[in-house]
């Protein structure tokens, strides 16, 4: 996982975009898709190829619950054929973007719909993380095949033909965690937020506590005695933790258990080089240094 390369990559995109060097020669023919987050993106790419671009509005260093959208990204994705979201109010902000989208004809999709939600206290909707669980994601990824066949039916085949091979390697992906988590001898987990309970549910492992309740939420010295009681009570070995959040509550739980702090990223930095499968594989490498 290249992460600083891809930021890197990112900032270079920003300042060719914004000094307008890019395709300012020719038109650009490219369906202009705006989506929400880093792995959304991603699928779009999968399937579009170079017969889309791709806007990503949530940098992978936001925390997405508490983004502001910004007037940058307003004028980037004003002119979008396709805006694809994940839905389940992750998107809080959806309705101020679509109300400047300049295309009449925009095709605006929540890819998460149709998928049992998750209910949990940090999120007032539910629990929008349903990209982490690869099987949920197949449905996003076909969700967003639709679209594009719809926004750009001359390459309704292609479009189709990208999809059948993405959604085999997301099968391979599922088959190699699943194989994976079968390994380890841990099964119990807790997190600082509540990103993984797709995940967790899909793979057979079990969140034994989350550190913030609520959002924004800090426990006061009571809960957290409670959290360090119930680490060493399940001898938990993974606190999982997020660089979109802070980090020391889930230091201090570690430093009085058995159990380490793993950095996990559930959102991905968007780039040129970004890959959903490397994405998850990162987090589940990340997992297995302390639940094999
Ligand atoms: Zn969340």
């Amino acid at each position: 996982m290249n992460y600083r390369r891809a930021a890197f990559l990112v900032s270079v995109g920003l300042i060719l975009a914004s000094t307008g060097c890019r395709n300012s020669q020719q038109p650009d023919d490219r369906v202009l898709v705006a989506a929400s987050i880093a792995p959304l993106a991603d699928f779009t790419r999968q399937i579009g190829a170079d017969k889309v671009h791709v806007v990503t509005i949530v940098p992978g260093s936001a925390n997405p619950h508490t983004f502001e959208i910004t007037p940058d990204i307003i004028s980037r994705c004003s002119k979008a054929r396709v805006l694809v979201l994940n839905g389940i109010g992750l998107e809080f902000w959806a309705g101020k973007l679509a109300s400047t989208l300049q295309n009449p004809d925009v095709i605006i999709i929540t890819t998460a719909q149709g998928i049992a939600v998750l209910e949990d206290d940090d999120h007032a909707q539910g629990n929008p993380h349903v990209w982490l669980d690869p099987v949920y994601a197949k449905l996003q990824v076909q969700a967003i095949s639709d679209a594009l066949v719809k926004a750009d039916p001359p390459h309704a085949s292609l479009y189709r033909q990208n999809t059948t091979h993405y959604l085999q390697k997301l099968d391979v992906l599922h088959a190699q965690i699943t194989e994976e988590v079968s390994t380890w001898r841990q099964r119990e987990f807790i997190c600082f937020h509540p990103s993984w309970n797709y995940f967790a549910n899909r793979y057979g492992l079990v969140q034994a506590a989350v550190i913030e309740k609520r959002p924004g939420f800090e426990p006061n010295p009571r809960e957290m005695a409670e959290l360090i009681e119930l680490a060493r009570r399940l001898q938990v070995r993974a606190i999982f933790a997020e660089k979109q959040f802070p980090a020391k509550i889930s230091e201090t739980i570690a430093a009085e258990s058995a159990a380490q702090v793993i950095a996990l990223d559930p959102l991905g930095q968007d780039g040129e080089d970004f890959s959903y499968e490397d994405l998850i594989r990162y987090n589940v490498r990340q997992m297995a240094t302390a639940m094999k």
